[in-house]
């Protein structure tokens, strides 16, 4: 994508790099320092010497994977020198502590989003519309086929979808990080008065959100050894990689559903095997995506391709 060696931003092997300050920015092989935009693993490469992110991410990263990793943190808006490089931080509204990244260098200005959304979540930092020369924007919903429904009709639909099988256990699959406490906060705000069960990577991270500050409702901890019938009529969320595993055949009355953007999709959701789908995302959708754009009044766009994963 961006092969001019002049620019301020290239692209390499290891990902997005600004020579003039020697830094990377989530780059996928470790390097000497990496600037983060978000606490998702597939932004994050351990073996770096020293890493730069948002306090939030910061937090986040450390309960993750543990707190010895080198990690300085900046605060939101706030300008910081590398090498003359005028470098800042914004909120990306796409989970706690994400950030977009500013460069400035003489008169000119990149901009890169990161992982981001428009739509209101209360878990996080309000999406900022920040002005650049050149945007290198991610595209993972970059469609017209996608646009999403407001967030709490898609809370009120799961809540359904729940209270419509008070005989079975429903299984609710989603991302461990900034999805789950999302659905949480909504379902919160629906009446929803069900029993909630979130799986060991959930409560974790509810707990560290709460920590940061964020309101999310209390959960138990889901234990597989447990008597099924407590979770008869209940709510048990699961990180998407336990799809499948053999710890939920002890489950006789089950229902399944997934949250991704990727469930708007008719042939995908009867693809996945879940018998639900419910379109919920913490990327922006196609309109927002240039809705993004116009805002930024940037010259030059790049977009960054994602791999999609189910
Ligand atoms: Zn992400």
């Amino acid at each position: 994508m961006i092969k001019d060696s002049s620019n301020l931003i290239k692209y390499t092997d290891k990902g997005l790099y600004c020579e003039l300050a020697d830094t990377w920015i989530d780059p996928h092989k470790p390097v000497n320092r990496a600037l983060i935009t978000h606490a998702h693993m597939d932004h994050f490469t351990f073996g770096c010497n020293e890493y730069i992110s948002t306090y939030e991410t910061a937090m986040i990263l450390k309960e993750r994977i543990g707190s010895e990793i080198n990690i300085k943190t900046c605060e939101y808006g706030k300008e910081f020198k590398i090498n003359g490089i005028n470098i800042s931080f914004h909120p990306s509204g796409h989970i706690l502590g994400s950030s977009q990244i500013k460069f400035k260098f003489a008169e000119e200005r990149w901009l890169i989003t990161g992982d981001f959304k428009r739509q209101k979540d209360e878990t996080c930092k309000e999406f900022e519309k920040v002005k650049t020369d050149y945007l290198i924007s991610e595209s993972t919903f970059g469609l017209p086929i996608f646009k999403w429904e407001e967030t709490q009709k898609t809370a009120f639909d799961i809540s359904k979808w729940i209270n419509s099988a008070p005989n079975k256990t429903s299984l609710l699959f989603c991302y461990s990080l900034g999805k789950a406490q999302r659905l949480l906060n909504e379902l919160s705000k629906t009446n929803f008065k069900n029993n909630i069960f979130t799986h060991t990577t959930i409560y974790k991270m509810n707990k560290c959100y709460k920590k940061l500050g964020i309101d999310i409702c209390d959960t138990n901890k889901f234990d597989k050894t447990q008597d099924i019938d407590e979770f008869k009529g209940g709510l048990v969320l699961l990180p998407p990689t336990l799809y499948k595993r053999s710890f939920l055949k002890k489950f006789k009355e089950i229902q399944t559903g997934f949250a991704s953007g990727w469930m708007s999709i008719r042939a995908l959701r009867k693809r996945s095997g879940y018998d639900k789908g419910f379109a919920i995302s913490d990327h922006a959708d196609w309109e927002d995506i240039l809705k993004t754009i116009t805002e930024s009044e940037a010259k030059n766009v790049f977009f960054i391709m994602e791999i999609v994963k189910l």
